[in-house]
C-alpha cells in the first residue's frame, strides 16, 4: 500500500497528455509533476487516491534521453500548464501523441486502424494566431495594478502573459500597453466573485500572412470609457491593428464571448490567407489557431477526397469555410452548414471573394441539418466533419449514412471522441484503415487528426 510522504526510488514509464510523468509502484499509476519518460528518480507521496496517486519529485537520479535542455523551458509554463511537452524533444513529443492516438483507437475499439506518423511543419514556437487573456487586479506595495494573462491550470488565478513562447511576440507588447491603459484611465478589471468591473478578457487574433491584428475587449457593459483614446493610442503604437471592438458579456459564466460585438475602430474583420485563398475572419468565428500546419491539414484533407470535376461536397461544421473553399475547385457545388451566425457571413464572404461561383452557407446545427440534407435526399458526392471536442452525435452518423456520399472525410481535434465516431461509422458501413495526425499544437497535449472514411470493404 502506497503511503503519504513515503519516498520511492522509481523509473518514469509514461509521460500524460496533462504533463504528468506516471510511475506504476504495487501496480497503482502514480503521477509527478516535471518529470517525463525514462527519467529515473526519487518521488515523494503526496496524495494516494483509490486507483493512483501523486508524487513530487525530489531528486532526479538519471535524467531521461528525452529530456531537453532545461534552457529552453518557458519560463511560466509551470504555472500555466499549457505547454505539458516542452521538458521533451519535438521529436520525442510526436511520438507519444502518435502513441497517445493509437491508445484511443485501441480503446475504442478501433485497434485495426493504423497511426501513421504525425504531420508536422517543423515549427513549435510562436505558431499561434489568438490568444484570449484573462483581466484581473494584484496589489504590489499596497498599490493595485491591472495583470492580464492566462489562468493557471484549473483555477481562475491570473498569472501576468509578459511571455508566452507560443504567442506572437506583439501579442505581449499589446498586453502591457492594455493593462497599463486600464491604469492610467482606472477601467476596472471584471471580478468574477461579485460580477463588478468592466474588462474582462482581451482577445487578440492575427492574421499570419497579412499581419493584420484585431483587439476584441470583453466587457461587462455596452461601453467601453476613453474608446476613442485607447484606439488612437492603440494604433499610433500598433500600426498592423486593424480592427478593435467590444464584445458584450454580462453574464456570470466562463464563456469567454458574448453575443454582441461593436466596432470602436477600423474593420469588422481582419483577413488571413490560408492555401492561396484570403479569409475574413471575425471575432465571434472559428479560426484554426496555426495557420500553417492547417494548411498542412487542408493539403491532406484534399489528397484523401480526391474531388473530381462537378462532385459535389457537404462541409459539415464548416466555420468561415476555410476547408471547402480551400479543397474545392471554383465551380465545385459546395454546401456549408456552421452553427454560429457570424461565421456564416464570413463563408458567404469568403466564398464570393475567392470567387467561388457554387457555394451555399446555411447557419444551423449539424443533426438538424443532416436530417433535413437527407430527408430532402441530397446528392452529395464527399463531405468533410470537423466538429468541436465531442465529436458528432449518433444522428449526424446515421443521416450521413443515408445521405450515402462515396467518402467522408473526418476531421478531428480529439482522438477519444474520433476512435467512438470511427466505430460508430462502421455500424453505417463506412470504414477506414489509417488515422493521420496532423500537429496543429506543438508543445500542448493536444493532436489534430484526419481520416478518410469509405464504403470500400477492407
Ligand atoms: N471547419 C472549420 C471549423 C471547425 S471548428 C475550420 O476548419 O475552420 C468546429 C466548428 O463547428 C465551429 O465553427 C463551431 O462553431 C461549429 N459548431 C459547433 N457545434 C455545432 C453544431 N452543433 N452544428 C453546426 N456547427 C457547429
Amino acid at each position: 500500500m502506497l503511503q503519504k510522504n513515503q519516498i520511492y526510488t522509481t523509473t518514469i514509464k509514461d509521460l500524460n497528455n496533462l504533463g504528468f510523468g506516471v510511475a506504476k509502484i504495487d501496480g497503482i499509476s502514480v503521477f509527478v509533476a516535471d518529470t517525463v519518460t525514462g527519467d529515473v528518480v526519487e518521488i515523494k507521496i503526496i496524495k494516494t487516491a483509490k486507483t493512483y496517486a501523486v508524487g513530487t519529485l525530489t531528486k532526479l537520479i538519471t535524467p531521461s534521453p528525452m529530456r531537453c535542455d532545461e534552457t529552453e523551458v518557458c519560463p511560466v509554463s509551470r504555472r500555466c500548464g499549457g505547454c505539458v511537452y516542452q521538458r521533451i524533444t519535438y521529436e520525442h513529443e510526436l511520438a507519444l501523441k502518435r502513441q497517445y492516438v493509437q491508445f484511443a483507437m485501441k480503446k475504442a475499439g478501433a485497434g485495426h486502424v493504423t497511426v501513421n506518423d504525425v504531420l508536422t511543419t517543423g515549427k513549435t514556437a510562436h505558431y499561434r494566431n489568438k490568444a484570449q487573456y484573462p483581466v484581473g487586479t494584484e496589489t504590489v506595495n499596497g498599490k493595485m495594478r491591472t495583470i492580464i494573462g492566462f489562468y493557471a491550470p484549473k483555477t481562475h488565478k491570473i498569472i501576468p502573459a509578459e511571455t508566452c513562447a507560443l504567442q506572437p511576440p506583439v501579442f505581449s507588447d499589446i498586453v502591457r500597453f492594455t493593462a497599463d491603459f486600464c491604469d492610467r484611465y482606472r477601467i476596472p478589471a471584471y471580478r468574477e466573485e461579485t460580477g463588478e468591473g468592466l474588462l474582462r478578457h482581451l482577445y487578440l487574433r492575427m492574421g499570419e500572412m497579412t499581419g493584420e491584428i484585431l483587439v476584441c475587449l470583453v466587457i461587462n457593459g455596452t461601453a467601453f470609457p476613453h474608446a476613442d483614446d485607447f484606439c488612437r493610442e492603440m494604433t499610433e503604437r500598433f500600426p498592423d491593428v486593424k480592427s478593435i471592438q467590444t464584445n458584450e458579456n454580462t453574464q456570470n459564466t466562463n464563456v469567454i464571448l458574448g453575443s454582441t460585438c461593436r466596432v470602436l475602430w477600423g474593420e469588422d474583420s481582419i483577413r488571413d490567407v490560408l492555401c492561396g485563398r484570403t479569409y475574413r475572419i471575425s471575432p465571434q468565428s472559428f479560426y484554426q489557431v496555426n495557420r500553417t500546419a492547417a494548411e498542412l491539414l487542408y493539403n491532406t484533407a484534399r489528397n484523401l477526397l480526391a474531388l473530381a470535376p462537378s462532385e459535389t461536397l457537404l462541409d459539415l461544421y464548416c466555420g468561415i469555410g476555410t476547408i471547402g473553399i480551400s479543397v474545392a475547385e471554383h465551380d465545385t457545388p459546395l454546401i456549408g452548414i456552421e452553427i454560429i451566425p457570424e461565421a456564416i457571413e464570413n463563408a458567404r464572404e469568403n466564398a464570393r471573394e475567392n470567387g467561388m461561383t457554387n457555394a451555399q452557407f446555411f447557419c444551423g446545427d449539424a443533426s438538424d441539418a443532416a436530417k433535413i440534407l437527407a430527408d430532402i435526399s441530397l446528392h452529395a458526392d464527399a463531405v468533410i466533419v470537423d466538429p468541436p471536442r465531442k465529436g458528432l452525435t449518433p444522428e449526424v452518423i446515421r443521416y450521413l449514412g443515408e445521405l450515402n456520399p462515396s467518402r467522408i472525410v473526418y476531421i478531428s481535434c480529439d482522438a477519444d471522441t474520433l476512435a467512438r465516431d470511427i466505430v460508430r461509422f462502421a455500424e453505417v458501413g463506412y470504414h477506414t484503415d489509417t488515422v493521420q495526425p496532423v500537429d496543429l499544437f506543438s508543445r500542448t497535449g493536444h493532436v489534430e487528426n484526419v481520416c478518410l472514411l469509405s464504403k470500400s470493404i477492407i
